[in-house]
C-alpha cells in the first residue's frame, strides 16, 4: 500500500500507539490490525475513519490489517453490502492483499467453542424468553437474579444444544448462555446469551445454520482466529471488553490474546451517519440511492466529487480520542478544496443566467480568446473561448441600484468579461412584472484578453457566449439534516438539502467524461455526474462551494 495520509494518520492516534508500543516492548513482536465491518449497509465517512486507522497502523508499525466481514447476523446481511465495502476500501487508497475474511467461514469453530464452555461448565441452554430474562436481568443498582435453567447438567446442556443446533426448537425458544455472574456491576457479564435460534438464510452459509453466535461471543473469537494483536473498536464497547477477554479466557486455545482499544466515533455536523438512519432515507426513496451525493457515505462521497486523497488528510487531521466530539463539515470542505484547487481546471458557467447584447459589436460575427485553465498551473494548457454580440451573465452579477463597493455590472458602469473585454452597461429591457429580460451593453475593443493600460475596473465576472452555450443541470447542496423536535431522532431531511438549477456552460465543459471535475470561476468545484451525466444532457454536482468557514 502507498499512502501517505494512513502514515501520517496513524502519528495522530497517540494513545493507541502508547499501548502498542508497551506491548511491542514486552512479547509481541508484530501488529496486526483488522477491519470488520458488518454487511449489512454502505460504509459511511465515518467507517473512513477506521479504516484509515486500522490499515495506517499496520502500516506503520510493518504489520498487517486484515478485512473481515462480520457477518454472523443472517437477518439484515447482503452480498450487495460485501462488494460496495470492498469497492470503497479499495477506493480510499487501502489493500488487504489475500485476507479477506468472514466471520461467518468461523461457525464451526464458533460452535466447538462454545461446545467447549459447556462442558467446562461455563455455559447452559437457558429456556427463559426474552421477556423473562429482560426481567430477570435486573438493573444498575440491582442485582440480577439467576435463571431457573442454570444449573442442568453438562450432559443435558450438551444435549440440548446439539438439538438446538438440529433445528429442534422453534426462533427464541432456547438460548446458549455464558455462566457469569448474575451480580456483576457490569450488566454485560450478566449471563449473556451466546447463541441464539434464528431459522433464516445466510448470505454465505445459506441453510447450514439455525443457531447463530451473537456479536458479543462472535467478535472476540474472530479476533483471536485470526491472530489480531490490537482490535481497535469504538468507545461504545467499552463495557464489553471485560466480556471479550473472559470469552478468549475460558476457551483458552489462543496464542495471541487480542488487546482491544477504543476511540471516539467519527461525528460530523449537518449530517446523519448511522447506517439504520441512511438505509430508512433509501428504502424510502427520499433520496437518489446509497451514492445520493447528499450523503456521507463513501459511495455518496466519491459521487459528490470527494477524493481520497481528501478522505485521508481529512481523518489524518481530525486525529484519534477518546472522548465523543462533533467535527465541523467546514473542517472536511477545507480538504476538498486544498485537494482540489491546484490541479482542477478552471472554466466558465453560468447558474441563473440573463442575457447581455453588446451592441457594438457586429452582428452575426464572432472570435476565439485564449484562456488560461488554470491561474497557476500552467500545465493544464488553455483554450478557446467563444465570443460575441450576445452572452449570458449571472443575474446576481447585475444590479440596477448598486449599493458603495459594487464593483460587478451597473448602468454606465465598466467590468471586465474574464478573458475577453471591458464592458459597460448602456440599458435594460424588463417583462411586464418588473424582471430583467435583457442587459444592454457596448465593449472596448482596446481592451482584449481584458487587459487595458489606461483605466482599471475593479470587477471580474464570468460569461459564456451564449450561441455556442450548453445547457446543463446543476444540483447545488446544503445541509442533509435539520433539527426537528417531532422526529425521533430530533433531525428531519432538510427540504433545500438539493437544489437543481438550468445552467448555461461553455462547450468545454460540456464535453466532458462523468466523474470529470471543473472549477466553475467563482462558484466552487463540480462534477459531472456518474449516474446521470451525457453530453446531451448534461448534469454536474457542486462538490463544494470556494468560500470556507474552516481556518486551519
Ligand atoms: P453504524 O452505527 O453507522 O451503522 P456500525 O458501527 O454498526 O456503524 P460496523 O459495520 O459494525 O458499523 O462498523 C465497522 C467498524 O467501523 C467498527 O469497528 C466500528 O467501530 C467502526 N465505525 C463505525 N462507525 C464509526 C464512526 N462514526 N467513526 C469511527 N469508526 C466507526
Ligand atoms: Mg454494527
Amino acid at each position: 500500500m502507498t499512502n501517505e495520509g494512513a502514515n501520517k494518520f496513524g502519528e495522530t492516534a497517540g494513545f493507541i500507539h502508547n499501548y502498542i508500543q508497551e506491548d511491542l516492548k514486552g512479547e509481541l513482536n508484530k501488529v496486526h490490525t483488522r477491519f470488520p465491518p458488518e454487511p449489512n449497509g454502505y460504509l459511511h465517512i465515518g467507517h473512513a475513519k477506521s479504516i484509515c486507522l486500522n490499515f495506517g497502523i499496520a502500516e506503520l508499525y510493518g504489520g498487517k490489517c486484515n478485512l473481515r466481514f462480520d457477518d454472523t447476523n443472517p437477518a439484515k446481511e447482503d452480498v450487495e453490502f460485501v462488494n460496495s465495502i470492498k469497492e470503497d476500501i479499495k477506493w480510499l487508497g487501502f489493500d488487504w492483499d489475500d485476507r479477506l475474511y468472514f466471520a461467518s467461514s468461523y461457525f464451526d469453530k464458533m460452535y466447538e467453542f462454545a461446545v467447549k464452555l459447556i462442558k467446562k461448565g461455563k455455559a447452559f441452554v437457558c429456556d427463559m424468553t426474552a421477556a423473562e430474562m429482560k426481567e430477570a436481568r435486573g438493573d444498575l443498582v440491582t442485582p440480577g437474579k439467576n435463571s431457573p435453567w442454570r444449573d442442568r447438567s453438562v450432559e443435558e446442556n450438551l444435549d440440548l444444544f446439539e438439538r438446538m443446533k438440529a433445528g429442534e426448537f422453534a426462533d427464541g425458544e432456547k438460548t446458549l448462555r455464558a455462566k457469569i455472574d448474575m451480580a456483576s456491576p457490569n450488566m454485560n457479564m450478566r449471563d449473556p446469551v451466546i447463541y441464539r435460534i434464528s431459522h433464516m438464510t445466510h448470505h454465505a452459509s445459506g441453510d447450514k445454520w439455525c443457531i447463530y453466535p451473537m456479536y458479543d461471543f462472535a467478535h472476540p473469537v474472530e479476533d483471536a482466529i485470526e491472530g489480531i494483536t490490537h482490535s481497535i473498536c469504538t468507545l461504545e464497547f467499552e463495557d464489553h471488553r471485560p466480556l471479550y477477554d473472559w470469552v478468549i479466557r475460558e476457551i483458552g486455545d489462543f496464542k495471541v490474546i487480542p488487546r482491544q482499544i477504543e476511540f471516539a466515533k467519527l461525528n460530523l455536523t449537518d449530517t446523519i451517519m448511522g447506517k439504520r438512519y441512511l438505509r430508512n432515507l433509501v428504502e424510502t426513496n427520499q433520496v437518489d440511492g446509497w451514492d445520493d451525493p447528499r450523503l456521507c457515505t463513501i459511495c455518496g462521497i466519491r459521487r459528490r466529487g470527494y477524493t481520497p486523497s481528501a478522505v485521508r488528510t481529512f481523518c489524518e487531521m481530525i486525529g484519534v480520542a477518546k472522548a465523543n466530539s462533533t467535527v465541523d463539515m467546514g473542517q472536511l470542505e477545507y480538504c476538498i478544496r486544498e485537494d482540489l484547487k491546484g490541479d482542477t481546471p478552471v472554466a466558465m458557467a453560468v447558474l441563473d443566467p440573463v442575457k447581455v447584447v453588446i451592441t457594438n459589436y457586429p452582428e452575426g460575427q464572432s472570435e476565439f480568446l485564449t484562456v488560461a485553465n488554470h491561474p497557476d498551473n500552467e500545465a493544464l494548457g488553455e483554450r478557446q473561448v467563444e465570443f460575441g454580440r450576445e452572452i449570458y451573465i449571472e443575474r446576481e452579477d447585475f444590479m440596477e441600484e448598486p449599493p458603495k463597493k459594487y464593483f460587478r455590472l451597473s448602468p454606465d458602469k465598466e467590468v471586465r468579461l474574464k478573458g475577453a473585454y471591458f464592458i459597460k452597461c448602456t440599458g435594460v429591457s424588463k417583462d411586464e412584472n418588473g424582471v430583467i429580460q435583457t442587459i444592454y451593453a457596448t465593449y472596448d475593443p482596446e481592451t482584449k484578453g481584458g487587459n487595458c493600460l489606461t483605466r482599471k475596473v475593479k470587477g471580474t465576472i464570468h460569461w459564456v457566449y451564449a450561441p455556442a452555450a450548453v445547457k446543463a443541470k446543476v444540483n447545488l447542496y446544503e445541509n442533509l439534516v435539520v433539527k426537528d423536535e417531532t422526529s425521533d431522532n430530533g433531525y428531519s431531511l432538510n427540504p433545500d438539502s438539493i437544489k437543481t438549477v438550468d445552467a448555461m456552460v461553455e462547450p468545454y465543459i460540456a464535453d466532458c467524461s462523468p466523474m470529470d471535475r471543473f472549477q466553475f470561476m467563482r462558484l466552487g468545484y463540480f462534477i459531472a455526474d456518474s449516474k446521470h451525466f451525457t453530453k446531451e444532457n448534461p448534469v454536474f454536482n457542486r462538490i463544494v462551494s470556494l468560500k470556507s468557514s474552516f481556518k486551519p
